[in-house]
C-alpha cells in the first residue's frame, strides 16, 4: 500500500467532522476552523508521539526496564484513544493493537514471548504514521499545551433574551406577545418549520414554544428534534403546546427535548409562567462540564466540541485533584478518562460516589477499551454511562443531552418546594450566596425580605387545612409571577416566605412587598364549606450592605422588622424598626 493511499484513507470520514452531518446542514466556521486547526496541530505531532513508544520500548528491550514498559503502554494508550477522536482512524487502530500487545506482554513481563506482536504492531503504526511525518516541525506550529486546570469563565448572558414562537394561531401569537412582555423577553414567531429552522439559523434564539399542529403531530416532534440538532442548540429549551394530552403525546414531546408540556387553552398566567421559565433557564443555567483526561490533545478537541454547543468546559489532566477541583468547580456533569496513570476513571467515579456532595453527579466514563468487563466495571464503580472512544461528536452529544437533562430534572424537582412553587430553604440559601457575591462584585445593594402570614394558624382552624395550603399556593404563584426574573424568591419554612431582590433601595424594596401584601389582602379565598375569607401577610426588610454582611446578619435585622410589623398590628410592611407608616389597620 502506498503512502498516499494511507494518507487519504486518514482523511476522509473522520468522526470529528461528524459535526457536521446530520442535520446540522451548516457547522459554524468558528468550529470547523478550530477543529481543523487542532486536527493540523495534533498531525503535526504523530510521528513524535510513535517515536516516544518507540523509545519506551527500546528501552524495555535494550535495558529490561518494566517502567518504561507502562510507560509505552500509556502512550499507545492515548494514541489509540485520541488519534481516532482527531479522526485519524487507522491511526488508531493501530495503535490499540499495540496496546494490546503491551497490555499482553505486561501481563507477563519477565517472558519474551509476545515480543514479535509487539514489534509487528509498532511497524504497522509506522507504516500508518508515516505519511504524516515532517521533519523539522515547522516552526510556527501551535502545540496545545496541558492545562491542568484551565478556568474558561462563563458569558455573560445577553440581558434580553428571545423566544422563537411556532403557530399558524393568530391569537396564540398575541397572547404570547402579552405574555412575552410580562417576563421580559421578545417573541418571534415562525408560521411553519422551514421558517422556524430560518429564523433559528439566522439568530440567537433563547427558547422556542412550538404549537403542535392537531392534523400532523409528528411534524412538530420532527421539529423539535431538527431544532436541536442546530449547532449551538443541543440544550434549547423547548416547550410543546398541544390540544391534545395524552400520555402519548406527552412522552413523544419529553423524547424530543420537551421540557414543558402545555394544554391548550392556555391561561395568560400559564403562558406568562411558561415563557418565563423558558428564557431564563440558558441565561441562569449554563451547562458546566468538568473533563478529566491525562492526555491534553484529548482535553482540546473535546473542549472545542463542547463548547461550540455553550458549555462551559472545565478541564483537568491531574485526575489526583478531582475532589478539590469538583468542589472549585462544581460542575453539572463529570466526563472521565477510564485509563489514565495513577487512577483509574473507576477509581474517580468511587471517589466522587462516596463524597456527600457529589453523589448525584452525573458521570460519563470514556474509554477506548469498550470490553463488557471494563463496561460493568464502569458501571459497578457508579458511572452514568459510557462512551467509546474515538469519540464521535453527535453521540457524545446525545449521550450528554439525556444525562444533562435527566440531572436538571432531578436538581429542580428538590430545589422546589412542592406546595408553593418556589425554592426550598436549601436552595434559597444557595442562590441568594450566589446574588450576594454578585452585589458585593458590583458593589451593589441587594435587599431581603422576610415575610410572614398573619393569623394563619386561625385561617387553618377555622377554614382548615386544605383551605390554608391554598392560600400558601396562592402566595407562592403571586410570588413568582409579581416579583422579577433576576428576584429570588423561597419558602422560608411554615407559612413563611423569603425573597431577595437585587440592585433596590430600602424604600422600593418595601414597596414591591407592599403590593404583594395588597393583593392577598384583596383576594378572596373560598373554604371547603363554601365560605369566603381573606389572608393577610406582614413583612420584615433589611438592606446588603447596610444592615449587615451575610445572610444571618441580614435576616436577623429583618426579622427584627418583621416582629415590629406584627406587634404594631400587622398587614404592614417594615423597612425600619420603628416604621410607623400609615397603613390599613389590621382587620382578621
Ligand atoms: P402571626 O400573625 O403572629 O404570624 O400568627 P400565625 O397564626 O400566623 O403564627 P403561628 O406561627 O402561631 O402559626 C403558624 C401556623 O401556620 C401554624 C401552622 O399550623 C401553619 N402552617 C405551617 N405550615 C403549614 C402548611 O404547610 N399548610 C397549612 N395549611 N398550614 C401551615
Ligand atoms: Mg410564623
Ligand atoms: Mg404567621
Amino acid at each position: 500500500m502506498s503512502e498516499g493511499t494511507d494518507a487519504v484513507r486518514n482523511r476522509p470520514s473522520t468522526p470529528l467532522s461528524a459535526v457536521a452531518a446530520p442535520g446540522a446542514g451548516a457547522v459554524q466556521g468558528g468550529l470547523a476552523e478550530r477543529l481543523a486547526e487542532l486536527r493540523k496541530n495534533y498531525e503535526a505531532l504523530l510521528g513524535e508521539k510513535v517515536d516516544a513508544v518507540a523509545r519506551a520500548l527500546a528501552g524495555v528491550r535494550d535495558r529490561g526496564l518494566l517502567d518504561e514498559l507502562k510507560r509505552a503502554h500509556q502512550l499507545a494508550h492515548r494514541l489509540h484513544g485520541t488519534a481516532g477522536s482527531y479522526g485519524f482512524g487507522p491511526i488508531g487502530s493501530a495503535a490499540g493493537r499495540l496496546e494490546l500487545a503491551i497490555v499482553d506482554q505486561l501481563r507477563d513481563p519477565t517472558s519474551d514471548r509476545r515480543w514479535s506482536a509487539i514489534s509487528t504492531a509498532l511497524a504497522e503504526l509506522e507504516l500508518e504514521v508515516r505519511p504524516f511525518r515532517r521533519a523539522p516541525a515547522p516552526a510556527e506550529l501551535v502545540v496545545p499545551t496541558p492545562r491542568r486546570l484551565a478556568v474558561t469563565g462563563p458569558e455573560l448572558p445577553r440581558v434580553a433574551s428571545t423566544l422563537l414562537l411556532v403557530t399558524a394561531d393568530q391569537a396564540l401569537r398575541l397572547q404570547a406577545a402579552q405574555a412575552a412582555t410580562q417576563a421580559l423577553t421578545t417573541v418571534v414567531t415562525a408560521a411553519d418549520a422551514a421558517d422556524a429552522l430560518l429564523q433559528t439559523r439566522t439568530q440567537p434564539i433563547d427558547a422556542a414554544l412550538l404549537d403542535v399542529d392537531p392534523a400532523q403531530p409528528m411534524a412538530t416532534i420532527e421539529l423539535a428534534r431538527r431544532l436541536r440538532r442546530l449547532p449551538g442548540r443541543l440544550s434549547l429549551p423547548l416547550a410543546f403546546l398541544s390540544q391534545e394530552g395524552s400520555l402519548q403525546a406527552r412522552v413523544a414531546a419529553t423524547h424530543a427535548g420537551a421540557s414543558l408540556f402545555l394544554t391548550k387553552p392556555v391561561s395568560d398566567q400559564e403562558l406568562t409562567s411558561a415563557v418565563r421559565q423558558l428564557c431564563n433557564r440558558e441565561a441562569r443555567e449554563r451547562v458546566r462540564v468538568l473533563l478529566v483526561d491525562d492526555d491534553p490533545h484529548f482535553l482540546e478537541v473535546l473542549r472545542t466540541v463542547l463548547q461550540a454547543e455553550q458549555i462551559e468546559v472545565h478541564t483537568l489532566s491531574d485526575a489526583r485533584r478531582v475532589v478539590e477541583v469538583l468542589d472549585h468547580i462544581s460542575p453539572d456533569l463529570l466526563l472521565v478518562d477510564l485509563m489514565m496513570p495513577g487512577i483509574s476513571g473507576c477509581d474517580i467515579c468511587r471517589v466522587v460516589r462516596t463524597s456527600p456532595a457529589w453523589q448525584m453527579l452525573p458521570v460519563v466514563v470514556i474509554t477506548a477499551d469498550v470490553s463488557p468487563e471494563q463496561r460493568i466495571a464502569a458501571f459497578e464503580a457508579g458511572a452514568d454511562d459510557y462512551l467509546p472512544k474515538p469519540v464521535v461528536t453527535q453521540e457524545l452529544l446525545a449521550r450528554l443531552r439525556l444525562r444533562l437533562e435527566h440531572a436538571r430534572l432531578v436538581r429542580e424537582r428538590s430545589s422546589r418546594d412542592p406546595l408553593t412553587g418556589v425554592l426550598s430553604r436549601r436552595a434559597f440559601v444557595e442562590a441568594f450566596a450566589a446574588r450576594l457575591a454578585d452585589a458585593q462584585r458590583r458593589a451593589d445593594s441587594l435587599a431581603l425580605g422576610l415575610i410572614d402570614l398573619d393569623y394563619f394558624k386561625r385561617i387553618n382552624d377555622q377554614h382548615g387545612h386544605m383551605a390554608g395550603d391554598r392560600v400558601l399556593a396562592a402566595v407562592g404563584r403571586a410570588l413568582d409571577s409579581r416579583l422579577r426574573d433576576a428576584d429570588v424568591r423561597g419558602r422560608w419554612g411554615g407559612e413563611e416566605f423569603i425573597v431577595a431582590l437585587p440592585s433596590v433601595d430600602l424604600p422600593t424594596a418595601g414597596a414591591i412587598i407592599g403590593r404583594l401584601r395588597e393583593e392577598l389582602a384583596s383576594s378572596t379565598f373560598i373554604d371547603d364549606r363554601g365560605a369566603a375569607f381573606s389572608g393577610g401577610l406582614s413583612a420584615g426588610v433589611s438592606l446588603f450592605p447596610q444592615d449587615g454582611h451575610n445572610l444571618d446578619e441580614l435576616l436577623a435585622v429583618a426579622d427584627r422588622r418583621l416582629y415590629a410589623a406584627k406587634h404594631a398590628g400587622r398587614n404592614r410592611v417594615h423597612t425600619r424598626e420603628e416604621d410607623a407608616a400609615p397603613e390599613p389597620p389590621d382587620s382578621p
